[in-house]
């Protein structure tokens, strides 16, 4: 493997406004130093990033810290948020800035019934995401050419959901359909079974969908976080190697360790916009 033509997701934050009951973040303790120090490391050996928590529009000023090292290396940034924040926060300098740099937002949204995000805990203060809040993101960033990919956990409770008829007026890009990855017993409730999952994606088939399964999932991700260990998102958080180390070391150690690159290739085969576009 190459390690400077994988796309890394780093995630910098564990912090966040919501508390989805199936969450897969990573807590570690950092500081803001660690975070621009490693985040630097990182875009001297890679040249494509996707940010991830948490919720990263938590803290704009450090958002725009890490594009600014991004632009200063060159390096091609997307980064995956809830909305919430953002769109309340549509009309902030510093929220346009943060949009003109990225080449892709990645916004996620499992329903678009109330009841059921609140069930799950997509919620802020009982508060959820309008379709229309949505809808004002989605244009915000379309005027900052920013592509638009929208990303739906699909469990036992969402998934005979038609997302379709409402997600098809949006002028988005790509659409990811993940089947629910859980990490221990309390979350198996929300299990989907994979007949629940393919009824999902069946009624939600468009052009532009694309659709991961647990065991795509699991090994297929390069995940860095702030002391700069590649972890894997299954749970084992031994670290696989470190963005510290050379390079041709960490691409030895990864080739050894449970990462599937081959499965990370298999994925970017399937339909993705990430490879398409890069925002000068
Ligand atoms: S919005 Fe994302 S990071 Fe925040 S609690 Fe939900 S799944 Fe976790």
């Amino acid at each position: 493997m190459k390690l400077s033509e994988r796309k890394i997701n780093y995630h910098y934050t564990s912090e966040c406004d919501m508390n989805c009951k199936f969450c897969f973040r990573f807590y570690n303790k950092s500081n803001l130093k660690q975070i621009l120090t490693t985040f630097h490391e990182l875009c001297k050996k890679v040249k494509s990033i996707n940010l991830v928590g948490g919720e990263v529009f938590l803290d704009i000023d450090l958002l725009l810290s890490l594009i600014h090292i991004a632009r200063d290396h060159n390096v091609k940034l997307s980064l995956v948020t809830n909305g919430y924040i953002l769109s309340k926060s549509l009309d902030d300098e510093r929220v346009l800035r943060v949009l003109k740099h990225l080449s892709v937002i990645g916004i996620s949204i499992d329903s678009f019934n109330p009841e059921y995000n609140r069930m799950v805990g997509r919620t802020v203060n009982h508060d959820v995401l309008s379709i229309e809040e949505l809808k004002q993101i989605i244009n915000v960033a379309r005027k900052n050419d920013c592509l638009i990919k929208i990303n739906t956990v699909v469990t036992k409770y969402n998934a005979s959901e038609n997302l379709m008829k409402t997600i098809s007026t949006f002028n988005i890009d790509q659409w990811k359909q993940f089947k629910v990855v859980l990490y221990d017993q309390e979350q198996e409730e929300f299990h989907a079974s994979d007949v629940a999952f393919n009824s999902f994606t069946k009624l939600n088939q468009t052009s532009y969908v694309t659709t991961e399964r647990e065991n795509e999932l699991k090994h297929t991700y390069l995940n860095v976080i702030p002391n700069g260990d590649f972890i894997m998102n299954t749970g084992d958080q031994t670290p696989m190697s470190n963005i510290y180390k050379e390079v041709s070391l960490i691409e030895q150690e990864l080739s050894t360790s449970k990462y599937d690159d081959e499965g990370y290739k298999s994925r970017y085969k399937k339909k993705s916009m990430d490879d398409v576009y890069i925002k000068a």
